[in-house]
């Protein structure tokens, strides 16, 4: 998997979407490559899940290009990018809670492998294995046999994890993962996506709003307000930039305290 480190995976050049009059991506370009765990910070309203929407295909841009590889993603529906290897986790969670934990990676692993049951049949013997292993990953194989609807949120999201990591994809996007979650459960989503990031070679954008979460874990940092990319760097990079500063602590708060929690 480590060959496949600094070659660049997503290549997002010039996007634009505007709705209306309100310019929601203004020229955002960047790089990520495989093995890497990039952060897409802002405020709220700074136009990530817009951005994290173009790339995922759910909107399409006014202008500019998204490519995986070299192939360009414009005009792919998400279950076109989801066979090419582009999974992706939401804002909020999206799990069938009538079926067991182990079930909902089975429905996963069936549609990784397009296939689809029929209303009356449920996956329960499906790729049975493979579903415990997804979970032992997200350390959730001890919960394998509840149903989804008992987990507790946080666990939720985790499970969100191994139904992304179904398909074996190549990029994983995950807008704001951590909403809705106590600091230390947003720590252990982080960590966790980290290592997964690290034994897979996978690529990963993630939104969070809040700056705490993502400077211990991600590679590079991206910060975006009003729709404007206006600075990335390393999280060493980023924290140390006077403008970055300003969009978050204007109010001269300093780094470690969570702004955000009210806007979650
Ligand atoms: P973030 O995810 O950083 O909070 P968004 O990308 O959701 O920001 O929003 C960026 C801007 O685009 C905001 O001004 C928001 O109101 C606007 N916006 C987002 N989605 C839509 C939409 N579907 N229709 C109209 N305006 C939208
Ligand atoms: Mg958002």
């Amino acid at each position: 998997m480590s060959t496949h480190h600094k070659t660049t995976l997503l290549s997002v050049q010039h996007l634009h979407k505007a709705f209306g009059g309100n310019q929601a991506v203004n020229d955002v370009s960047f790089n990520l490559q495989a093995g890497e765990l990039l952060a897409l910070i802002g405020p709220n309203g700074a136009g990530k899940s817009t951005t994290f929407n173009l790339v995922n295909g759910q909107l399409s841009p006014d202008s500019g290009s998204i490519t995986l590889d070299g192939v360009s993603l414009l005009g792919r529906k998400p279950n076109e990018l989801w066979r090419m290897g582009v999974s992706r986790t939401f804002q909020i969670a999206q799990t069938f809670g009538s079926l067991t934990v182990a079930e909902n990676v089975q429905m996963a692993l069936l549609s990784a492998d397009g296939k689809s049951l029929a209303p009356w049949q449920r996956a329960t013997h499906y790729r049975r294995a493979d579903a415990l292993q997804l979970l032992e990953q997200v350390q959730l194989d001890t919960q394998a046999n509840r149903p989804c609807s008992a987990l507790a949120y946080g666990d939720v999201k985790r499970l969100e994890l191994a139904m992304a990591l179904a398909n074996e994809p190549r990029l994983l996007l995950m807008d704001e993962p951590t909403a809705g979650m106590a600091p230390d459960e947003r720590h252990a989503l982080m960590a966790l996506t980290r290592s997964l990031v690290n034994q897979r070679g996978v690529a990963v954008l993630f939104t969070e709003h809040s700056m705490d979460v993502v400077f211990e874990h991600a590679d590079r940092v991206l910060v975006m307000a009003r729709g404007a990319l206006f600075a990335q760097g390393t999280p060493a990079q980023v924290q140390a930039d006077p403008q970055v500063q300003a969009v978050y602590f204007g109010s001269g708060k300093t780094f470690g305290a969570s702004t955000t929690e009210a806007q979650a």
